[in-house]
C-alpha cells in the first residue's frame, strides 16, 4: 500500500494542487492527513473541497482547525494567526465547518500499520523539534512508525536500541529504507507553509510493502498564493513568509 501523507496545508490551494499533480505521475493508494487544513491562507473552502474530494482514509485535527472551526478560542495564538483564524471562521461554508469540527484528536492508528498525530501522539498541541522531545515520545508510545506535523519542517527521528538519530532532509527527493528493530517518527513537512528555509511544498509517501518513506519537495506558484492573501486583506507577513519558507 502506498500512502500519501499530507500535513499543514493551511488553505494553500496552489501548493496542494501542485503536490497532487506531481503525485498523479506517481501512484498512491490512500491519502492520510495530519492536521491544519486551514488557517493562514486565503483559500479555505476550495482547499478543503480539494482535500475532501480525495476521501482521506484517516485525518486528525490541527490547532488551527480547532480555532478556525470554533472548538477553541485561540487565546494561545499570536495576533496574526488569530486574525487569520477569525477570517477563516467567517468564510467557511457550513459543510466545511462541520467537517473540520468532526476531525478527531490524534493519535489515530491507520490500517494497523502506523500512527498519525498533529503535534505529538501524547499532546496534539505540543511540538517535536529535537531529539529530546522525540525520545520522550518514543518512550511514552508503542508505535514503530508515527507521522506527525505541526512544526512545518521535514525531519526523521530514528530510535535504534543504541541511539536516536535525526535526519534533516534537504534533497528535492529524500528516500529512507526502514530498518528492522528501528522505530521512526517522521514529519513529512508542510504543504502550505514550509518553515525550513525552503519554500517548496513538502509531503511524504509511505510504501508499507517496500518499507520505504520518500519525502518530496515540489514547486508551486507562490506569487499567486501571496497575491490572494494580500487581496483578501490578510496580514502581509503571511504572504511574505511563503517566499522565504519561514
Ligand atoms: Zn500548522
Amino acid at each position: 500500500m502506498r500512502y500519501l501523507i499530507l500535513s499543514d496545508i493551511h488553505s494553500n490551494k496552489e501548493a496542494l494542487s501542485a503536490a497532487l499533480s506531481f503525485m498523479r505521475r506517481k501512484r498512491w493508494d490512500k491519502v492520510v492527513f495530519l492536521g491544519d487544513l486551514v488557517g493562514y491562507g486565503a483559500d479555505p473552502n476550495s482547499t478543503m473541497d480539494l482535500l475532501r474530494s480525495l476521501r482521506p482514509l484517516a485525518a486528525v485535527r490541527g490547532n488551527h482547525d480547532k480555532v478556525c472551526s470554533g472548538i477553541e478560542n485561540g487565546e494561545m495564538f499570536n495576533r496574526i494567526a488569530l486574525e487569520a483564524a477569525m477570517w477563516t471562521r467567517r468564510k467557511l461554508t457550513p459543510s466545511n465547518l462541520r467537517w473540520l469540527k468532526q476531525l478527531p484528536e490524534g493519535p489515530v492508528v491507520v490500517d494497523d500499520a502506523f500512527a498519525i498525530s498533529h503535534g505529538t501522539p501524547i499532546d496534539e498541541d505540543a511540538y517535536i523539534f529535537g531529539e529530546i522531545e522525540a525520545l520522550n515520545v518514543f518512550r511514552q508510545t508503542p508505535f514503530e512508525l508515527c507521522f506527525f506535523g505541526h512544526s512545518h519542517f521535514p525531519v526523521v527521528f530514528a530510535l535504534s536500541p543504541d541511539e536516536i538519530t535525526t535526519i534533516l532532509t534537504v534533497a528535492p527527493v529524500f528516500r529512507l529504507k526502514m530498518r528492522p528493530g528501528v522505530r521512526y517518527l517522521v514529519n513529512p513537512g508542510s504543504i502550505g507553509q514550509p518553515r525550513d528555509g525552503n519554500p517548496l511544498c513538502s509531503f511524504a509517501i509511505y510504501d508499507s510493502d517496500a518499507r520505504t518513506i520518500a519525502i518530496h519537495r515540489v514547486a508551486y506558484p507562490i506569487q499567486a498564493t501571496q497575491r490572494k492573501i494580500l487581496a483578501a486583506g490578510l496580514p502581509r507577513p503571511l504572504a511574505d513568509r511563503l517566499g522565504v519558507g519561514r
